[in-house]
């Protein structure tokens, strides 16, 4: 689909996954074109790109320069492929970089950290294995590529068309970016803003880190983008940039209140707080998640059960090997 002249969207099919699609996105340059994101790794959303590809009138030999916004697996999943086809040099932020460059350390290791510290949080054991083998299947495409180009807030790249500034928005991920565009003000936004769905925010392991934190600051670094076209990574296109970041604050601010509620005057873990709170707007119970969805559930509540430590509403309590939180 073309967006303007010389910028065009792809979407990508994502396989069991509500979302549906990953949008990528043609820039053209004088040097060669510009591709944001490449989709998950398999055979379906290659045969989709390649084909859109072919429709624009491009070879992959046109791209010169992939950017990921950030290195979740519906993103980066394709890159090694696109960039061996291509020959574009691969790019993404300096964080996101870093993370693969320390890749040695996301072998079992890891894994044993990240269940331990899950068991700390309350997570019953039998919620381990059907993640693990998911997880380790989709971390395996990301950390076998190396990037070419890191990239910093406030750089810009020209493509001789357009201007694509970096914009560093951490929270969905340490090194998320959006790109603007402010000839034609328009905000690649990744998975930063979405239009519909709220961009899930984790933690992910026992470091001392604030995600969520990160991410409302992001948030309010986008207020004053002056936006005509918001092109995300997922859903449709969007206008109305503040009204969402309203919406996108507000929904946090409502999950943290009632996060809050559930532990006044009583410690809980991770796991029994995350039972007790409105999931998909109460579309779904928690008996109806299934243990990959607890576990996300439960990464999201620690998030905010982190952000409200941060900001001195909430306490960490450690007992043993167990955690627990308790308002204020
Ligand atoms: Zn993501
Ligand atoms: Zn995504």
């Amino acid at each position: 689909m073309e967006i303007i002249p010389g910028i065009y969207q792809i979407k990508t099919p994502l396989k069991d996954n509500p979302l549906g699609y990953v949008n990528t996105y043609l820039i053209e340059g004088t040097d060669g074109w510009v591709l944001i994101d490449t989709g998950w790794n398999d055979e379906e959303a290659f045969e989709a790109f390649s084909h859109h590809l072919k429709e624009i009138g491009l070879d992959f030999k046109d791209i010169n320069l992939i950017i990921v916004t950030h290195i979740h697996p519906d993103h980066f999943g394709m890159a090694y492929r696109l960039k061996q086809l291509s020959g574009a040099d691969l790019a993404l932020h300096e964080v996101e970089k870093d993370i693969i460059d320390l890749s040695d350390m996301w072998s079992g290791d890891i894994m044993n950290n990240m269940q331990e510290w899950m068991r700390s949080n309350g997570v019953p054991d039998d919620h381990f294995n059907e993640f693990d083998d998911t997880f380790k299947g989709t971390i395996s495409d990301v950390f076998n590529t190396v990037p070419d180009r890191a990239l910093k807030h406030g750089e810009i790249i020209h493509t001789g068309h357009f201007d694509l500034q970096i914009i560093w928005t951490p929270g969905h991920s340490p090194g998320h970016i959006c790109l603007y565009e402010p000839t034609k003000k328009l905000l690649f936004s990744g998975d930063h803003i979405l239009p519909m769905i709220t961009p899930n925010i984790s933690i992910h392991a026992n470091v001392d880190s604030n995600p969520l934190g990160d991410y409302l600051q992001s948030l309010k670094l986008l207020e004053d983008i002056d936006m005509d076209l918001g092109l995300p990574a997922h859903e449709d296109i969007f206008t109305d940039l503040p009204k969402r970041i309203e919406q996108l604050l507000a929904h946090h601010e409502e999950r943290k209140r009632e996060i809050i509620e559930k532990i006044q005057g009583e410690a809980k873990n991770a796991y029994d707080i995350s039972s007790l709170i409105t999931w998909m707007e109460g579309q779904i119970t928690w008996d109806e998640l299934g243990p990959i969805d607890r576990r996300i559930a439960v990464t999201e509540s620690l998030a905010h059960l982190e952000a409200l430590r941060v900001e001195e509403k909430i306490e960490r309590i450690q007992e043993g090997a167990l955690t627990f939180y308790k308002a204020i």
